[in-house]
């Protein structure tokens, strides 16, 4: 049996997977303990009418307050949380907490909650959807589910099923990423998407390239099938008037606001005093 290359490189890449696995495994128990002591917390981030400059919902958040790390990024432990399958009781914390907090917002202001493909894995979704309405009372026509791409490269029954339920109910589905996967278009129809989110990498690079014309044909495309079109990551003036004159419907961005706690929300909303619409 040969000897040398092969058993170190073999005792390498085991050790080093090892350390991952440990690594992930701590990471999963810091979850776990984090989900007991309410270490996650939804921020919320508003979105606006381009037409009318009003207020018409907001995106949930998340945001994990470690306790000796700080704040960590949803864009760090989300795909953990997804390889580990805590995405599951983590998100349903995010819709349950989303739902109360929208029930308390002024009709129509609706929220928007992101959901992880992995999150479709799991049979109960549709009924954890269903019970986070009806325990904060909140309107499904006032929920929207944001979605990628990659969910809808090859759907499988489940999340066939899962995605017909949501619109029997009244949900509504946006198209979160748009751009940066792989869309079939057909998918778009046969789901009957509300709503194209335009990805922030394109509002980004507005100035250069071909950019602008990507973010024209996405703005098109979405009022050829009749949906509506939320620019994401607006950041300055030059962005909103690109934004108002291709006519998308919608605007998100830092120009605005950045994602804030649900006691910043009340105040926003008592500063636009009614200056909300449908
Ligand atoms: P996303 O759904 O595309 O959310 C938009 C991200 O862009 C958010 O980052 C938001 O804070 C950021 N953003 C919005 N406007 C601006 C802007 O003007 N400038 C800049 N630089 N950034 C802006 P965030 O909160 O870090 O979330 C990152 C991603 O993590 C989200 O991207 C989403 O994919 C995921 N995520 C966040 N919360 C959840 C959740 O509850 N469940 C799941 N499954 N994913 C989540
Ligand atoms: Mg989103
Ligand atoms: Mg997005
Ligand atoms: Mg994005």
């Amino acid at each position: 049996e040969a000897k040398g290359e092969p058993v170190s490189a073999y005792r390498f890449y085991s050790a080093e997977l090892q350390f991952i696995r440990d690594h992930q495994a701590a990471l999963e128990t810091e979850m776990r303990l984090g989900i007991m002591r309410g270490e996650f917390e939804v921020y919320y981030q508003p979105i606006y009418s381009v037409s009318t400059g009003r207020l018409r919902s907001f995106e949930a958040l998340l945001r994990w307050k470690h306790p000796e790390r700080g704040m960590i990024s949803p864009v760090e432990f989300i795909p953990i949380a997804e390889r580990s399958g805590m995405i599951i009781p983590i998100g349903q914390q995010v819709l349950r907490d989303a739902c109360r907090a929208a029930a308390t917002w002024p009709s129509p202001v609706g929220v928007s909650v992101n959901l992880s493909v992995v999150q479709f894995k799991d049979c109960g979704l549709v009924g954890k959807i269903e019970e986070a309405l009806r325990e904060s009372g909140l309107s499904p026509d006032r929920l929207d589910l944001e979605i990628t791409e990659s969910l809808l490269l090859e759907p499988s029954p489940r999340v066939i099923s899962a995605i017909e339920r949501v619109r029997e109910l009244g949900i509504h589905l946006t198209m979160d990423d748009f751009g940066t996967g792989f869309s079939s278009l057909n998918n778009l129809r046969r789901f009957r998407f509300d709503r194209l989110k335009i990805d922030r990498s394109f509002t980004r690079d507005l100035e250069k390239s071909d950019s602008a014309e990507i973010i024209k044909s996405m703005i098109s495309l979405s009022k050829a099938l009749q949906m509506e079109a939320t620019l994401e990551g607006v950041e300055n003036e030059t962005q909103l008037a690109f934004a108002r004159n291709e006519g998308a419907t919608e605007v998100q961005g830092f120009y605005y606001a950045k994602p804030m706690t649900v006691e910043d929300v009340a105040v926003l909303l008592r500063e636009h005093d009614g200056a909300v619409a449908a």
